[in-house]
């Protein structure tokens, strides 16, 4: 379980290289709100969703293209 989400992250660092920029108080507001952020709208676009969540759905443009906050952070999907 571990070991195949680790190779996932790795596979997704080496294909996904943009990394967007957001202000320290939009990810703060959002780990504390549970917002998730999806990789394909580039923005926060979902609620209850947890800071090491992973492939949830957008309310956005509907596909599983949502992590946490902390998750998006941790895999360089966005920096400060
Ligand atoms: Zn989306």
């Amino acid at each position: 379980m571990l070991i195949g989400g680790r190779s996932r992250k790795q596979l997704r660092r080496a294909t996904m290289q943009k990394t967007i920029a957001v202000t320290m108080e939009d990810y703060t507001y959002a780990t504390e709100s549970y917002m998730g952020w999806c990789t394909e709208c580039q923005e926060f676009t979902r609620g209850e969703t947890e800071g090491d969540a992973e492939n949830y759905d957008c309310p956005k443009c509907e596909q599983n293209t949502v992590m946490g906050a902390e998750q998006a952070l941790l895999l360089g999907e966005i920096t400060f």
